[in-house]
């Protein structure tokens, strides 16, 4: 939990794990949306392993990603793992189904579905990923199977972002994420 149930102010180790973070603004507001959530933050002792647990409502960070990873790998685990905070709120089932499994055993459909509603999250966001640049940064056959589950139920994921940070008046200097090349396949072919 991000905050405490009485005085409601954030934990200090949430506080803590959070400045570890970089400042950029949509890094920044995909944190928001956790606290928003009241997940708070933990650091994970798994080698290279960001972990989510909906009883405890942390999601543990692998420290060194904070400040190896490039932005955009940390904005779409960001959206991953809040995929995965909305589906165990959403979804009894996939509490149930997980209750007693180590991580390494969470079915690929509960990992399908996190990075499905994690792309959606970040158009809400408003946060300038578009799906080729999404799928990019996923594993085959991972991304196949996100890519076509996306386009199956709306074929106009696949139009490119149209925000773009100067519009709202923002520096340059926030559109890092604009840096990332897109690959000049969109994902899979249209179901
Ligand atoms: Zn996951």
């Amino acid at each position: 939990m991000a905050r405490h149930p009485i005085s409601g102010r954030l934990h200090p180790t949430h506080r803590a794990v959070r400045r570890l973070f970089p400042k950029n603004v949509y890094v920044q507001r995909l944190l928001a949306k956790l606290e928003s959530l009241n997940v708070g933050l933990g650091v994970s002792t798994e080698p290279g392993q960001w972990l989510y647990h909906p009883a405890y409502r942390t999601l543990w960070v692998w420290e060194p990603d904070l400040s190896t990873q490039p932005l955009s790998y940390l904005v779409v685990i960001l959206a991953h793992e809040l995929g995965h905070v909305l589906d165990f709120d959403e979804k009894p089932l996939y509490r149930a189904i997980t209750k007693d499994l180590h991580w390494t055993q969470v079915p690929d459909e509960i990992e399908c579905s996190a990075f499905v509603r994690g792309f959606w999250l970040l158009q809400e966001l408003q946060i300038p990923v578009d799906l080729g640049q999404y799928l990019e940064m996923i594993d085959t056959p991972m991304a196949l199977q996100v890519g076509w589950e996306l386009l199956a139920a709306h074929p106009w994921a696949a139009q490119p972002f149209t925000f773009r940070p100067w519009d709202a008046g923002l520096p340059a200097s926030v559109s890092l994420l604009a840096a990332v090349p897109t690959p000049a396949c969109a994902g899979p072919a249209r179901p």
